[in-house]
Formats: C-alpha cells, structure tokens, sequence
C-alpha cells in the first residue's frame, strides 16, 4: 500500500510537471504566433499604405496628360512672346528683349510635357497661369493689378477680333506687355464653326487667323512684337484630324498650349468664386508644373474674385510662376 501511495505520489508529481510544461510551451508558441501575425499585418499595411502611394504619385503624373472637355466656347489659347524680341518696360520705354525674361519659360517644353507627357527634370515646381479670350476692358485691368500686387507674370492669350473693338482694349494690352506678361495668339475669331467646320481643323482658315491676329498684336505692341505660342479655342485636344496642323506649326516653329487644371470659369453659366476655387481643388491636385486655364473676357468677374486665392495657394505650397515664351 506504502508503495503504491509513492507510486501515486510520484506519477500526480510527473502529471503536474507535464502540465506546467505544456502551458508554458503552449504560451510560447501562443506569443511566437501572434507577433508573427502582427509582423504580417503590418508588413501588409506597409505594403498596402506604399501602393496607395504609388498610385497616387502616378496619378498626378497622369494628370500632366489630362485632358479636360470643356462645354464652353472659348476655351483654349496660348499665345506666346518669341524668343527674341518680346519688349518690356524698362524706364518707361519699351526695350529688353524675351531672352532675357528671367519669367518665362520654353513654351516647347511645355508643349512637349502637356502632349508628350515628355518630364522636365528640374524638379521646379512651376505654374503658368493663362487668361484666354481677352482682353476686356472690365475683368482684365482688375486680373492685372491683382498679379502686379502679387508680383506674379501671366500668360495672356489674346484674341484679334476683341482686341479691335476699343481703342481702351489695345491700351490695356499694351499696359499687360509693358508690365513683362507674355502675349500669347488664340485667333482671330475665336470662331469654331470658321476654324473647326464639322469638328475637323481648316488648316487654311486656322493658319490665317494665326497670321493674322499676329499682325494685329503687332498694330498695337509694335512691328518688332512676335509670339510663337498658341491656344486653340476649345484646345487642340478638342479636335480631330489635327495631324496636319500640327505639322505646319512645326515648320513654323509655332507651339501649342493646352492646361493640365482649370478653374471652370467657362464651364456653363456664370460662376461664383467658390465655385471656381472649387473646380480649382479639382482639377489642380499637385501636379510639378501646372497649365491653369482661366479666363479674362467680359463676364468673368468671378474670376478675378478668386485669383487671389489661387495665387495664395500656389505659393503657399512652394509654386513659382512663369510665363510661355
Ligand atoms: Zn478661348
């Protein structure tokens, strides 16, 4: 009896050991597993957090190529200075040329970038700000003395057929040249049914008004005044057959600017300012060099309403502003 009580004794004494042991192991293989699946979770997270990254970066880096419709009728211009030549105001007289405009900007880089998606690799965050179809005697001196208060230069993409219809117009254009913006060819007519019948470009009749609206632009800033810098009314992306046009731009060293941001001022009817600041938050979300498409003409009030902001904004996140030369 003695004897067996030891024996039990001794096994319950064994039972227990094991017991403990395998608690323990069981805790160890508990913590092992559980900082393993930590580990996992936030390797995924990791993982998930630089895809969302990764996409984001390629976004905005599409975004250079965006093309944004727009159901306004006057949507696209650029005009821009030529390299040599583009006259400022230095002691009251008109006399530097636009080479040595520290503001401006090759307009073919620019041209390359917003088509070719072709990158600029001087890691500058720059934008352009471009008017179109102006100027107007009413939104335009109010866009400038906001840019002049800012220290900001513009690109303004002006059209012949509104810069002919007031002696007050021309005055102001020559007031914008003088204040070192660059001047840019957005038509004649800004017509679309003379320059795209059926949507198809009139090589002929765009090529003209080309010409002519440089003729004009230089009635008023002078004979020596040359821009090579384009906008297409509603913007080349618009428009098809655009092969052949492009070519004899090409030969005439002429560039083409479209906008990679807007701020909708000719989207629909009239906007209000934070409606345009808005669109702006849309459409402009951090792209390196950003094209933004707004409007001086008549009616666009608004847009003078949100310039400031805008302008505070880009320099808030570290933009510098250049014009198209
Ligand atoms: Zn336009």
């Amino acid at each position: 009896m003695k004897k067996k009580k030891g024996y039990n004794k001794k096994r319950s004494l064994i039972c227990r050991i094991r017991a403990v042991f395998f608690c323990v192991l069981i805790l160890i293989s508990s913590i092992i597993i559980t900082n393993r699946y930590t580990q996992s979770d936030l390797e995924k997270t990791k993982i998930v957090q630089a895809s969302i990254e990764i996409k984001q970066k390629n976004k905005n880096e599409n975004l250079v190529n965006l093309v944004y419709e727009s159901s306004s009728n006057d949507d696209a211009s650029d005009m821009n200075s030529k390299n040599s030549n583009i006259k400022k105001e230095n002691n009251g007289e008109i006399i530097n040329s636009v080479d040595e405009d520290s503001n401006s900007f090759d307009s073919g880089k620019i041209q390359d970038f917003l088509t070719k998606n072709i990158r600029i690799e001087d890691n500058k965050k720059i934008a352009f700000l471009t008017f179109d179809d102006g100027p107007s005697t009413t939104v335009t001196p109010k866009i400038l003395n906001i840019l002049k208060e800012n220290n900001v230069k513009a690109t303004f993409f002006i059209v012949g057929k509104q810069l002919e219809e007031t002696a007050e117009a021309k005055n102001i254009l020559l007031e914008t040249y003088k204040q070192g913006h660059a001047i840019a060819n957005h038509t004649y007519s800004h017509n679309y049914s003379k320059l795209y019948p059926h949507g198809i470009v009139d090589v002929n009749s765009f090529m003209a008004e080309v010409e002519q609206n440089n003729n004009i632009l230089k009635g008023v800033l002078g004979e020596s005044f040359a821009s090579r810098v384009i906008r297409f009314p509603g913007g080349h992306m618009s428009w098809k057959a655009v092969s052949e046009i492009d070519k004899k731009l090409e030969d005439k060293n002429y560039k083409y600017i479209d906008w990679n941001a807007l701020i909708g001022d000719a989207e629909g009817g009239p906007k209000t300012k934070d409606q345009l600041m808005k669109r702006y938050h849309q459409t402009f979300v951090g792209q390196e060099k950003v094209v933004l498409l707004m409007h001086d003409t008549y009616g666009k009030q608004s847009t003078a309403e949100a310039l400031p902001y805008i302008i505070g904004d880009l320099k808030s996140k570290g933009y510098e502003f250049r014009t198209l030369k």
